[in-house]
């Protein structure tokens, strides 16, 4: 279906009519009010006497009418798409919304809300399953990235259907997936009740390829699963209110996650069991949901040091600076440590990174005052050269020289500014990709025993976020 969004238009066409019959495709007509999301300042009066005007409606005709406007109109209900948009929250009434709009006689009740966390999907899902359960056709939405869910799972769990914007720069709403990607990356017409969903957990999520990796994974695989970005503000209720088996309030099949900043350490708490080495390192980046436990793993910590032994025949006694004190670094020097290398941290906050330092028996440094000279690999594990730092670099070319390895563990851009010094500096390079697929494979393995197959290339994924 095509959906014809009237109200971005400065003024209605008069050849509407012509228009319609000229597209081959049921359409969609839309004349949304700027005070419901619209892109007009349009009275109720100027909506009533544009409906009035484009009657009757064509064979696949349907028109998307505001709640307001049900008794002002007198339409083919049969192909009336009856709306409700809040673009501020989840309204605490939502079920009387639904109830009031499900009291008229449209063939759809349409409802739209903004979602400022994850946890505002339930009530969303649970309207689908209401709706499913009383044969009454929905769609139902919870806008924003943290929404993503409930657009890519909507249909499977008995939305009428969803929408996707014909590229990313012209969405409609918040949060609007672009078709190429619904069908191509997340295969919205073939999840069903029986797809395994995995997904990554993190703020920000949105900028992350590891939806393409996992995605392109399921598929060579032949495994009917979906992989998506969960934008988590707080992950205990996330984990209490939609992951844990024993207290979730919905009903999915949800198997595995993976994990990302800022809540690689604080999910430990909500899990039932943690595999050692995560201990030790003290975060993890993987979840598998087993029956009704949760269970933890760091996939990050051999991610790192796969590409490095395609690299180094042995990190025994390579002298190994790491740069950062946060979540990678702790991955990074454990990872390295296991594989008897002499690691010294370097940080910008050195008061800050002590206790690190002191966890793992290692000295640490100022990165202000560093020269890396005589180091066999240099790890950057901060954000410094992606994001709004993509033009920064932790460290100068002068700091780099006489270096052997520069190993960037930031994967967007493929090429930091700190490889480009490095490589100038006449030192070996290598980004995170690597890494990012390493890891990944691993996360794989634990949710479905099965192993990326050696033709598998996600390197090759079209990576743009
Ligand atoms: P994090 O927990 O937020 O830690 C970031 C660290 O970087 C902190 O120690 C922070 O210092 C330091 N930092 C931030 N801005 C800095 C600056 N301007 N100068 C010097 N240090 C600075 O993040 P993380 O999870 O460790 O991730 C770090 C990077 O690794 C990210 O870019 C992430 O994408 C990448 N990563 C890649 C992979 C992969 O698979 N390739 C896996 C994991 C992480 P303070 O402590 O002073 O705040």
């Amino acid at each position: 279906m095509i959906e014809l969004r009237l109200d971005c238009l400065e003024e209605t066409p008069n050849n509407l009519g012509e228009i319609t019959q000229r597209l081959s495709r049921p359409l969609i007509l839309t004349f949304r009010p700027s005070e419901q999301g619209g892109h007009r300042n349009l009275t109720r009066k100027e909506r009533q006497r544009f409906w009035s005007s484009i009657a009757p409606h064509g064979e696949s005709i349907w028109w998307d009418v505001e709640g307001e406007l049900a008794h002002d109109l007198t339409p083919d209900w049969s192909r009336v798409i009856i709306s409700h948009h809040d673009f501020s929250s989840v309204p605490e009434d939502l079920e009387q919304i639904y109830e009031r709009l499900a009291r008229t006689r449209a063939a759809v009740v349409k409802i739209a809300v903004q979602a400022s966390d994850i946890v505002d999907c339930i009530p969303i899902f649970q309207l689908l399953a209401r709706a499913r359960s009383e044969g009454r056709e929905i769609i139902a939405i919870a806008m924003g990235n943290a929404g993503i869910a409930t657009r890519v799972l909507g249909p499977s769990r008995g939305s009428f259907l969803t929408y996707g914007s014909l590229d990313d720069e012209s969405t409609t709403a918040p949060g609007q997936v672009n078709a190429r990607k619904l069908r191509s990356l997340y295969h919205v017409d073939t999840i069903d009740d029986e797809t395994m969903i995995c997904g990554l957990v993190g703020l920000p999520v949105m900028h992350s390829v590891s939806p393409h990796i996992h995605n392109a994974a399921f598929v060579e695989q032949g495994i009917n699963g979906v992989y998506l970005p969960f934008e988590v503000h707080d992950a205990q209720q996330f984990f209490k209110r939609m992951v844990h088996p024993r207290t979730r309030e919905l009903s999915w099949n949800l198997r595995g996650l993976s994990i990302t900043a800022p809540h690689k350490q604080t999910v430990m708490e909500c899990l039932d069991w943690i595999e050692p080495d995560a201990k030790e390192i003290g975060a993890i980046n993987t979840v598998v949901i087993d029956d009704d436990r949760l269970l933890g793993y760091n996939t990050d910590a051999a991610g790192l040091v796969d590409p490095l032994l395609k690299r180094f025949t042995s990190l025994r006694d390579a002298r190994v600076a790491i740069i950062g004190a946060g979540g990678a670094a702790r991955a990074a020097i454990w990872a390295v440590k296991r594989q008897s290398a002499n690691v010294t941290l370097f940080a910008r906050n050195t008061t800050k990174a002590q206790a690190l330092a002191e966890l793992f028996r290692i000295s640490c440094y100022a990165l202000s005052a560093a020269s890396f000279a005589g180091y066999d690999l240099v790890i950057n594990a901060t954000p410094v050269g992606s994001g709004s730092h993509i033009d920064q670099s932790p460290a100068t070319r002068e700091q780099l020289t006489g270096a052997r390895c520069i190993y960037d563990l930031i994967y967007n851009p493929r090429e930091t500014l700190l490889l480009r010094e490095a490589h100038e500096a006449g030192c070996e390079t290598l980004g995170g990709l690597e890494m990012l697929v390493a890891q990944a494979g691993r996360q794989f393995e634990l949710w479905t025993g099965k192993r990326f197959s050696d033709a598998f290339s996600p390197l090759n994924i079209d990576s743009t976020p």
